[in-house]
């Protein structure tokens, strides 16, 4: 059974719906858990643009607090704790890679049209992944 589940998060509104079936599987399987989440970089111009200096570096302090919270809440210790700075996929299938991840869960909004054509995360997370891939399909 797995043994290394990659909580792929997004920080948003609906990760409580996720996690019911990531604290699931980790009771099912025992697995060892860690998460990540990502910050992609903003383009050179936006922090001029918004006349903020270093909206990056906040950023990813904020991410980093919202992890630790979560963290905290799922008994995670912080060394299985990542967040990257990067193109969000290849960062999630990178940090899956190196940890030896099993088992990557990420959520799904099941787009269509466009969206489904530029590819979403969940997606590119599927097509990517060395290891298994769970998606949960969030709701509407
Ligand atoms: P999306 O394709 O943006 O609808 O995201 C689908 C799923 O991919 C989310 O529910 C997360 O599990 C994962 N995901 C999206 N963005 C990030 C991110 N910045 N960091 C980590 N995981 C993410």
């Amino acid at each position: 059974m797995y043994k290394h589940i990659l909580f792929a998060t997004d920080l948003a509104d609906d990760t409580d719906y996720i996690l019911t079936k990531v604290r699931g599987m980790r009771g099912f399987t025992g697995a060892k858990l860690s998460l990540i989440h990502v910050v992609e970089p903003l383009p050179g111009y936006s922090y001029a643009y918004l006349g903020i200096e270093d909206i990056e570096g906040q950023l990813i302090e904020e991410s980093k607090n919202a992890v630790a919270r979560l963290a905290t809440d799922l008994a995670v210790d912080p060394k299985n704790q990542w967040v990257e700075v990067g193109p969000t996929k290849l960062k999630i299938l990178e940090v899956a890679q190196n940890i030896g991840a099993d088992l990557i869960i990420c959520g799904s909004h099941g787009r269509h049209g466009l969206s489904l054509l530029l590819g979403s995360t969940a997606n590119a997370i599927l097509h990517g992944a060395k290891c298994d891939v769970l998606t949960v399909r969030l709701p509407e």
